[in-house]
């Protein structure tokens, strides 16, 4: 059986970020990360599935103690404005930092959704460090501390990030043919 070459996979229309380049992204946010919460108490949360490969790679770029836990979430109706847990937190977060560690953020009525639930939790604080912004598309008011790199409102794949399931392995993050997107 011949090996899938993702280059070659006709969806894809090109590298949009090298995993070279993602890696430069994950390592200067993890030494702004590593200065800013020193000797706090940090917990990194994380958004399934989408956000599972960034945190792998941000949390050993993160030279400090620190948790790891993991929420899921599902988006029904129109918009994707009604949101539902459907896997919550393994641990309490009261009193603790929690960054949120996302992906990308889109719209953001997601993340919205999501910070709401974990406010009332009453954590000492509660930042974001999303990998991809598209921030031309942003309805919510978020406060996003760190950022990889905006993008372009273009949809991609790859580096976590999926297209009906499929696309998450690929170590690059990939802009798909218009054609696909329909
Ligand atoms: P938001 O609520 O910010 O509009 O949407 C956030 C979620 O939509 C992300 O966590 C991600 O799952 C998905 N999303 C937004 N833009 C893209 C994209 O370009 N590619 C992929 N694969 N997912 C995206």
């Amino acid at each position: 059986m011949k090996g899938y070459h993702a280059f070659h996979d006709p969806a894809i229309e090109g590298v949009a970020f090298s995993s070279e380049d993602i890696a430069d992204l994950v390592t200067r946010l993890g030494a702004e990360i590593t200065d800013d919460y020193r000797g706090r108490d940090l917990a990194l949360v994380t958004v399934l599935r989408g956000g599972f490969i960034f945190l792998a790679d941000l949390s050993r770029a993160i030279d400090l103690p620190l948790t790891l836990d993991f929420m899921a979430i599902s988006a029904y109706g129109g918009g994707g404005v009604a949101v539902r847990i459907t896997k919550d937190l393994d641990d309490p977060i009261v009193g603790r930092d929690v960054l949120v560690v996302e992906d990308i953020i889109d719209t953001g009525l997601t993340l919205n959704y999501l910070l709401g639930v974990l406010r009332q939790r009453k954590p000492a604080s509660l930042a974001v460090c999303t990998l991809f912004d598209k921030d031309v598309r942003r309805l919510a008011d978020l406060p996003i501390e760190y950022v990889g790199a905006r993008i372009p409102d273009r949809f991609v794949v790859g580096y976590g990030m999926d297209l009906g399931g499929r696309y998450r392995n690929l170590p690059f993050l990939a802009r798909l043919r218009d054609e696909v997107m329909g």
